[in-house]
Order: structure tokens, then sequence, then C-alpha cells
């Protein structure tokens, strides 16, 4: 799930009293590129009786497309780890900067310095959508949705392709902090062939369980995972309300046996 750390709409004390309220006990913070919302989660948590795994959504790139890794259990405090999500948020901020320049040149300026200062501040992830909402208070679109269309999608005119990290280079990262990693959302990604070669580069798990995977997409990922010897992982990938997914917290979960298998392999 995701909090105020990064693009979530919920802090981690609100996120705390929706797991509370749907009856979760085990949960993981999992922000882009970002550890910032976890310790503030798991303090509020605790009052629940709910317990909060570490974990991370690390975008790496392959070919020019994103694609997101979950780390769970690792330790937050290591400091290669912390240095290469550093290196990922000032990926962020510059990539936003030359995107923002690219709307002032197709005459569209938007101002996004107060989103800087408040979300640059204290590890917080930086993304698209920021700008997206600038160009909707400018009034050069009407929707967030018309700003990706026409602006800041993929092969439009002030998009710029992420550079990052390769997916085998974040396994090798998170494995250092003595972590876990997760395919996320392979359903999503649509890149079923990266999952051959990263499971021999080191990954542990692929994300089953998530609520845009289907029945026939849960299943078949579920049977790829058992045919390449991997954990499995899952979750309601939670953004706050008003985000979607709201009923998925509970309801999208990590069934008991696979979690078993997981927890083997996480810190008490
Ligand atoms: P970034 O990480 O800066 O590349 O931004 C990616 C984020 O932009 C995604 O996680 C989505 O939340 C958002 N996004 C991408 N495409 C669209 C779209 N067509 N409409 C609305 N939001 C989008
Ligand atoms: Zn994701």
């Amino acid at each position: 799930m995701h909090t105020t750390a990064s693009d979530g709409r919920s802090t981690p004390s609100e996120l705390a009293a929706h797991l509370a309220s749907r009856g979760v006990t085990i949960a993981a913070v999992t922000d882009h590129d970002t550890t910032a919302g976890i310790a503030e989660t798991r303090a509020a948590a605790s009052a629940y009786g709910i317990r909060v795994i570490t974990g991370i959504e690390i975008t790496a790139v392959a070919d020019e497309e994103d694609v997101h890794m979950l780390g769970y259990g690792f330790d937050p405090d290591d400091p290669k780890l912390a240095a290469f999500l550093e290196t990922q948020r000032g990926d962020r901020r510059r990539r936003l900067d030359v995107m923002r320049s690219r709307l002032e040149d197709l005459g569209r300026p938007v101002n996004i310095d107060a989103e800087l200062a408040a979300r640059g501040a204290g590890g917080k992830a930086l993304g698209r959508p920021m700008l997206a909402h600038a160009l909707v208070r400018a009034g050069h679109v009407a929707t967030v949705a018309e700003a990706f269309e026409k602006y800041l999608g993929h092969g439009r005119p002030a998009f710029v392709p992420r550079e990052g990290a390769s997916p085998a280079d974040v396994v090798a990262i998170v494995h250092g902090a003595r972590g876990l990693v997760s395919l996320a959302h392979p359903g999503k990604l649509r890149r079923d062939a990266l999952i051959e070669p990263l499971a021999d580069a080191g990954l542990d798990a692929i994300e089953v369980f998530h609520p845009d995977h289907d029945a026939g997409k849960t299943n078949a990922y579920s049977a790829r995972a058992r045919r390449l010897n991997l954990l499995v992982t899952g979750g309601s990938d939670y953004h706050g309300p008003d985000a979607g997914r709201v009923d998925a917290v509970g309801r999208v979960t990590l069934p008991a046996r696979d979690f078993e298998a997981l927890n083997v392999w996480l810190p008490a």
C-alpha cells in the first residue's frame, strides 16, 4: 500500500485506521522509491495490533519502460539502498524539470514549485501526476487524463523517457539490503518475457494477487511462480480513498499459505 510519502492519498495514520476498519492484521507499505512512510505507519498500526512489514516499490527501467519491483523485509537503513533510492528520487526530479521546460517551450508553462517544496523534502517521490495537476490548474487542459493524452503520456511532446536501474540491478540492491524482491503486477506490466531471465538473476517472487489481475491472470501467474520455483506475493495496491480500489484492502490479499512461505524469509 502507498502513503503520502509517495503518491498515496492517505497519511500513515489514516492508512493504519483504514487497515483496522477492514480487518487487516498484516500489511506492507510499499511507497514508490522511498521508505519514508514505513516507520510512522508501523507506529500508528501497532495501536491496532497490526504488523507492518518493511516494503518498497522501486521503479526499474527496461527498454524505456517502467518496471515496478516490490522489495520486502529489507534493512531500510542499508547505506547502499538508501543512496540508490536518493539517486532514483533525484532522477525523478531532474526528469520533471526537463518535462516542465518542454511544456514551457510548447507554450504551456506550469508552476510546480509548491509541490517540489512540499514533496521534494523528506524522501518523497515525485512524478508526472504533479505536472498533470499543474496543467489543469493553469487551465491548459480540463483533466489529468487530457494532460497525459496531449502532453505527458509516452511519446507525447513533453514526454521524457525515464532513466534508471535495470530490473536485475534492483534485485541485487535489495538483496544487498537482505530483502526479497517480487515483480509487481505482471498482468499490468505485460512483459512476461522478463520473468524467466529475472528469475535467473535472483528474483524471489512474483505478485500474483493484485486488483488488476482477473481470475485468469491470477491462475496463470500462480502457475508460472510454481514452475519457476518463485514465491508468491499479493495485495491491494491501495492508494487511498478516491483513488479506486477502496474495497480491495482486506479483499485482495495474500492467501495464508503463500504468506507463510514468504514469512520464513522476513525478519520477525
Ligand atoms: P511517473 O512515475 O512520473 O512516470 O508517473 C507515472 C504515474 O502517472 C502513474 O503511476 C500514474 O499514476 C500516472 N499516469 C500515467 N499515465 C496516466 C494517464 N494516462 N492518465 C492518468 N494518470 C496517468
Ligand atoms: Zn506499481
